[in-house]
């Protein structure tokens, strides 16, 4: 059984219960757009069971997760023609976590957005 907290935006988006942009899914790892992107196909990567920081993760979904980054960082990099991608991760308020169940930003970039993360 995965961890699971009744409160939770995301685990409410893992099980269905609110709707997401989905790019990404596996046994363990799901990953869908962010609702208020700071790029186009800015997207969140996470493990379904809730942990809430990174320092939670089980090691052994380390290795799904990684590839789930893999793969959505080229598909996303593809599909918006980027020139590179950030990968972001908050853990605590104190360091921008908004969310608490631990999740990974895929953020495509060009030369020329201007962004400044
Ligand atoms: P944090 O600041 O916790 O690292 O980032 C949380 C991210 O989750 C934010 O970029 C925010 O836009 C995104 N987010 C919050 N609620 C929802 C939601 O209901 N659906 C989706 N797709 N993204 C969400
Ligand atoms: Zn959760």
């Amino acid at each position: 059984m995965k961890p699971k907290d009744p409160d939770c935006i995301f685990c409410k988006i893992v099980d269905g219960e609110i709707p997401s942009a989905k790019v990404y899914e596996s046994d363990s790892v799901l990953a869908f757009l962010d609702i208020a992107p700071v790029n186009q196909g800015h997207a969140l990567v996470l493990p379904k069971g809730h942990y809430p920081t990174m320092m939670d993760i089980p090691s052994e979904l380390g290795v799904e997760l990684m590839e789930a980054l893999s793969k959505v960082g080229k598909a996303v990099m593809e599909a918006t023609g980027a020139d590179g991608l950030n990968l972001m991760q908050n853990n605590y308020e104190a360091a921008g976590q908004l969310v608490h169940h631990v999740h990974f930003h895929l953020i495509p970039r060009h030369s020329d957005d201007g962004l400044k993360l």
